[in-house]
């Protein structure tokens, strides 16, 4: 295997070309096909070696079907939207190459992310010979990894997960998110949960907080919400009694946001403008800068990682694992800012797993039921370096009480 497509050229498309294409012993063909072909055509100037192009609307299961019958790939890495999740994944199974993913299929009219659409995928695959990995970004992704890591490493049993997401970095415009702003805005205004007991326990939009220390960036006020590792992580973490997940917002964001949602532009339903039916959220992302335009400039750090409490040879233990990365530096080696970065990574050193035959198997899997030690080492080397530390249990001790 050698030949991958990379399905989405917006900000983590474009450091996952990038870094296939600094990578040309393991990919040998790399190909690029969006919705916009301006935006591969970038893309294509900056990177190391050459790549191709084409364009895509990936929502056509037809059009990928003749793109795949085109371009040959072994793999399809989808760096799209969550909404074309199931179209790229008919469509990988129609053609039999393998997929790979780094955020869970949610349909456009309900903001609602879960893997209950790709899991029945399973079967299909499986039949097949092939393989689809799921969530091989950063969280999701790394993150699982890092439980993996722990579980057959660290701990005989991990009883307690705090997943802690922290971009401290500063952009210098008033508003702007990250990653895909539609995605984003709808992740954030939902309803947040946690898993507690074998429950998943609802709570209101960023209601529950508490001050976390983020290595090598320091205290940060972190906001409770669902994020969609923990639903296959309470499956695959053995001994599991609680999962959380807790993300930073400054309160220029918040602020933002709460005035976005008091006025209807966040709104996913469609409203009559001017005799055209328009969804606020769609005219909102059309007014936001995208995600990718925000490396030049941007300063600071991101700082992600998994707090642990379990046991080990009948002793408790508690471990941080985690990863920080610097926006100036991403935008450095490959004109990216941290968040895509974090994101295209762990997707391209996933698709070296597969085609090193490190990770294998026929069927659906997240990315924690894959082999975490060859990953996690090959990550190191392609700029995400993480470290494994004992938890200081007076400095996270707000985080360790809530
Ligand atoms: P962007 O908005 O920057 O890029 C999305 C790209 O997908 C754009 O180039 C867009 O095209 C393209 N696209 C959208 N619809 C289609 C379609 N129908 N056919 C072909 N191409 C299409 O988003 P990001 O790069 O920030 O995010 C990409 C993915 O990564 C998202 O699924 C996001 O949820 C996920 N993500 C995962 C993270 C993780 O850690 N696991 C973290 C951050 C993001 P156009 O330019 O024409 O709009």
């Amino acid at each position: 295997m050698d030949n991958v497509l990379i399905i989405g050229a917006g900000g983590g498309g474009a450091v996952v070309a990038k870094k296939c294409a600094m990578n040309r012993n393991v990919f040998k063909k790399i190909h690029l096909a969006s919705r916009t072909l301006s935006k591969c055509e970038t893309i294509q100037k900056d990177c190391e070696s050459d790549i191709t192009v084409s364009q895509l609307d990936a929502d056509d299961v037809k059009q990928t079907i003749a793109c795949i019958e085109k371009q040959k790939p072994d793999l399809v890495i989808n760096m799209a939207l969550p909404y074309q999740d199931l179209a790229i994944m008919d469509a990988c199974l129609a053609t039999g190459v393998h997929y790979m993913d780094t955020a869970n299929y949610e349909p456009k009219e309900v903001a609602k992310f879960t893997y209950e659409w790709q899991w029945p995928y399973h079967e299909r695959f499986k039949e097949k010979g092939l393989m689809a990995v799921l969530g091989c970004g950063f969280d999701p992704g790394v993150s699982n990894i890092f439980c993996a890591y722990a579980q057959e490493k660290l701990m005989d049993e991990i009883h307690f997960i705090d997943i802690i997401d922290c971009n401290d970095g500063s952009h210098g415009k008033a508003f702007a998110t990250n990653f895909n702003p539609e995605i984003n805005i709808r992740e954030v205004t939902q309803r947040g949960k946690y898993w507690k007991n074998g429950q998943w326990i609802e709570i209101d939009p960023l209601s529950v907080a508490c001050m976390i220390d983020f290595p090598e960036v320091g205290a940060r006020k972190g906001y409770l919400i669902y994020h969609e590792e923990e639903e296959s992580l309470v499956k695959n973490i053995r001994g599991l009694k609680q999962i959380r997940f807790w993300m930073t917002f400054s309160d220029n964001y918040i602020k933002h946001l709460d005035v976005l949602q008091n006025i209807g532009m966040t709104r996913i339903d469609p409203v009559m403008f001017n005799g055209v039916e328009i969804i606020p959220i769609q005219f909102l992302k059309a007014l936001l800068p995208e995600p990718s335009s925000l490396a030049e400039n941007y300063t600071g750090k991101t700082s992600i990682g998994c707090i642990m409490q379990g046991v080990k040879d009948g002793k408790p233990v508690k471990k941080i694992i985690y990863n920080v990365c610097d926006h100036a530096a991403c935008n450095r080696e490959m004109k990216a800012q941290a968040v895509s970065y974090t994101t295209g990574v762990p997707a391209a050193v996933g698709a070296m797993m597969m085609f090193q035959g490190k990770w294998k198997g026929a069927g659906v899997f997240n990315v924690e039921q894959l082999p975490p030690v060859p990953f996690l080492e090959e990550l190191a080397k392609q700029g995400l370096p993480w470290h494994v530390e004992d938890v200081n249990g007076a400095v996270q001790k707000e985080l360790l009480a809530a």
